[in-house]
């Protein structure tokens, strides 16, 4: 850069992370420096980057230690007050629940046994990624063992990686504690499982999670056996390819001598996409069958009625809106994914409220600063919340469940407490995931929720009945959080701070 006298450049290199570094570090012109204050410019943000984790690390410790102390208030509720700080920093944070516990489970050791880890973030000679090592390497050991460990690694932390840091916090506890190791690592066995993700390029990775290392050793090197030999038999697909391969046909079925061209039978070789599991898809058409058989008959009971009253009119075009969706086009057994399903569930039209009942309340709570502690806030959101729930009531009854009573009356909801099939399987397919923001549970493996409780007067209907998970159904029920369904499928969580998070269907 002409003119720019390098020598006038604050010298950054080494500083202590804080606001005055990061003043300059903004100001610098990178385009005008040499390649070695580059280098520094970037240990430079990566240390302010260890600073500011430090910094909402330690908001979130300070969080844990009042709500320690409200804790005492609700009695039965003490035992659950760290899983909803669990809730309340996800929303806060959108992080998963799972990653919201680590956050706050490093928060608590970095302020108790970890204090040196703690320092060593906050002064960014180490990253987050680094401290985390620590704190999960200790987990379930005494603070002294902790401690130790520590000391023993936290000297080479920074110039480790944090796989390397890893294999060394690994050592340090096993010299040191041998029998927490021992008790840690059965601990992890029995929470082995098996999972499954969609990944965003339309592949899926599978994954088996903390097996026995040796049994998963035997098991890979088996796997790479089988694919060296065909890949020594010609195989023209790279190994890795291979491998995936035959993990895949293996756990379909496959003999692992069917796996070689010769020995394969064409007429007994699967063909590319044949349907996953036996028992997925034959749960599947069965259910299509069985829903859409349904379908026709209660409307043409209907028809036939031809009630012209405008009542009548709500209801058919109620029941119509409940028709389920068939399973079709997704890939498991298991409840419908949002967006891939054709029918009519409301899921655009709540999709289309979500954005504007989220401009509405932004507009009112946005920007401006209400006075009060958060339990008046959380009162001002719940207000406006209910003023425009009762403000679009007249517009929802098209996704409400009515019926006409034996004396003519028009009545809300099904008249049960357990939603019919048809009702259900519609609220599923609308809400696809647990109705928490940050919640990915699968709405069939969710509870139906009365968001206003049954015996409470609140109706078996799909204004009223969102898919909620066992954790987040009991969050519901927490004393500072308030739970509001403003339109069929867009709910408002709001939390014992008075911040609120809106949950509709993506558009
Ligand atoms: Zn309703
Ligand atoms: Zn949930």
């Amino acid at each position: 850069m002409p003119g720019l006298d390098v020598e006038e450049l604050p010298d950054i290199s080494g500083r202590l992370p804080g606001p005055a570094l990061a003043g300059e570090l903004a100001d610098l012109p990178l385009g005008g420096l040499d390649e070695h204050a580059l280098i520094e410019a970037m240990r430079a943000a990566r240390r302010l980057t260890s600073w500011a984790e430090s910094l909402e690390l330690s908001a979130i410790a300070e969080l844990d230690r009042r709500r320690s102390v409200q804790a005492d208030r609700y009695g039965a509720w003490t035992v659950e007050m760290g899983r909803a700080l669990c809730d309340e920093v996800s929303a806060a944070l959108t992080l998963s629940g799972t990653a919201a516990v680590i956050r706050l489970g490093m928060a608590t050791m970095l302020e108790g046994p970890l204090l040196e880890t703690g320092r060593a973030l906050a002064q960014g000679r180490i990253d987050a990624g680094k401290a985390r090592v620590i704190c999960d390497g200790v987990l379930g050991v005494s603070h002294d063992i902790a401690r130790k460990v520590e000391a023993l690694v936290l000297p080479d932390a920074p110039r480790l990686t944090t796989r390397q840091l890893a294999g060394r916090v690994r050592t340090a506890i096993k010299d040191a504690d041998p029998d927490a190791y021992e008790r840690r690592r059965k601990a992890a066995e029995k929470g082995r499982r098996v999972e499954l993700y969609d990944n965003p390029d339309g592949t899926a990775d599978l994954a088996a999670r903390d097996l026995p290392a040796e049994d998963a050793d035997a098991a890979y090197n088996y796997l790479n056996a089988l694919a060296n030999a065909l890949k020594a038999d010609g195989d023209q697909r790279p190994i890795d390819a291979i491998r995936a391969d035959v993990v895949l046909e293996l756990l379909r079925g496959k003999r692992p001598q069917d796996l070689f061209p010769a020995a394969a039978e064409p007429e007994q070789a699967p063909t590319p996409g044949t349907p996953a599991a036996p028992e997925d898809t034959a749960a599947a058409p069965q259910d299509t069958a069985s829903s859409a058989s349904d379908i026709p008959a209660v409307t043409s009971r209907e028809a036939d009625s031809e009630a012209a009253a405008e009542t009548a009119g709500l209801v058919a075009e109620a029941r119509a809106s409940q028709r389920p969706t068939g399973p079709g086009g997704t890939r498991r057994n298991d409840s419908p994914r949002p967006g891939r399903t054709g029918g009519d569930t409301g899921r655009e039209e709540a999709a289309a409220m979500t954005q504007a009942i989220r401009d509405e309340l932004s507009d009112l709570f946005g920007q401006t600063r209400h006075r009060g502690g958060p339990a008046e806030k959380r009162l001002l959101v719940a207000e406006a919340a209910r003023r425009i729930k009762d403000a679009l009531s007249p517009l929802k009854v098209r996704w409400c469940a009515l019926a006409v009573d034996p004396e003519g009356n028009l009545v809300h909801g099904h008249d049960a407490y357990r939603p019919p099939a048809g009702m259900r399987r519609l609220i599923q397919t609308r809400d696809g995931t647990c109705t928490f923001p940050t919640c990915n549970r699968r709405a069939a493996k969710c509870d139906l929720d009365h968001t206003i409780p049954y015996h409470k007067g609140g109706p078996t209907c799909p204004c009223n009945v969102a898919t909620l998970c066992r954790g987040h159904h009991l969050l519901k029920q927490h004393p500072d959080w308030t739970l509001i369904h403003i339109w069929p499928g867009v709910l408002l969580w709001i939390s014992p701070t008075g911040h609120w998070y809106l949950v509709g269907p993506a558009p």
